[in-house]
């Protein structure tokens, strides 16, 4: 089979307004390849608010943008919130659904989570599926079925490898400057592809499975080397131009 094409893909979270573009430029330009001969896919989840001048400002270059949460109907009275549609509408191409921001600041459960990247892929996006324990969880040997749970209720029963990507990212990692050893990384995605296996089939050897939690360029190249990860979701180390191309060329 060919290889499982690589995915960067940038979290700005609540970050990023029009004086972030001409930084947003500087990674389009900066990412490797063209966007028909890229070597890896690569992809900014900007603000809802930006996604739109963002898509205008990289385009030509390889890299795609995404939205980071969405409600998941394509319209209704829903105060507040982004339909999938809208996204799709504004250029996104990708978005992040039950990042453990959004589950533990919105409550969002893994049906919410389910429901959203359902709406996603209806309107034609890849869902980012986020996965991951607390430090809690982890203490108590719980991670694999914590992480089990999320993948089984999280993950639509039709994902496939071009529209579902799982990114796991142990709570207690992000923003924190703490990754687990690579060996628990590498315990951790070789469990999931055996879960996706068991699932989807032959398929299930197919998603692209993301580390995510405290990337950055002096540890990029040390989890890139792990055979089961298919690349990285990126929140803090994205919002520099310089930090995200160095974790870019690691791939
Ligand atoms: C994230 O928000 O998905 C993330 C991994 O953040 P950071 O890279 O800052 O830990």
């Amino acid at each position: 089979a060919d290889p499982i094409r690589p995915l960067i893909a940038g979290n700005w979270k609540m970050h990023g307004t029009g004086a972030d573009l001409p930084e947003l430029k500087r990674i389009a330009n900066g990412v490797d390849g063209t966007k028909s001969d890229s070597p890896y896919d690569a992809v900014i989840c900007t603000p809802a608010t930006l996604i739109d001048r963002a898509v205008r400002t990289v385009v030509g270059s390889p890299l795609a943008i995404g939205g980071q949460d969405c409600h998941h109907a394509e319209k209704g009275a829903h105060t507040g919130d982004v339909s999938p549609a809208m996204l799709v509408e504004a250029g996104a191409s990708y978005v992040i659904v039950g990042h453990s921001e959004r589950r533990a600041d919105h409550g969002e459960s893994d049906a919410d989570v389910l429901g959203k990247a359902n709406g996603a892929h209806a309107a034609g996006m890849t869902a980012i599926v986020c996965v991951g324990e607390t430090r809690e969880e982890r203490e108590a040997g719980r991670a694999e079925d914590v992480v089990d749970g999320q993948l089984a209720w999280s993950v639509p029963e039709d994902a496939r490898p071009d529209d579902t990507v799982i990114a796991y990212e142990p709570v207690w990692a992000i923003g924190t400057g703490l990754t687990p050893s690579m060996h628990d990384i590498e315990t951790m995605h070789d469990h999931m592809r055996m879960q996706l296996k068991q699932r989807f089939g032959s398929s299930g050897a197919r998603f692209r499975l993301l580390y995510g939690g405290s990337v950055k360029p002096a540890n990029a190249a040390d989890i890139f080397a792990i055979s089961s990860v298919d690349g990285a979701l990126i929140g803090g180390a994205s919002l520099k131009s310089d930090d995200f191309l160095a974790i870019c060329a690691a791939m």
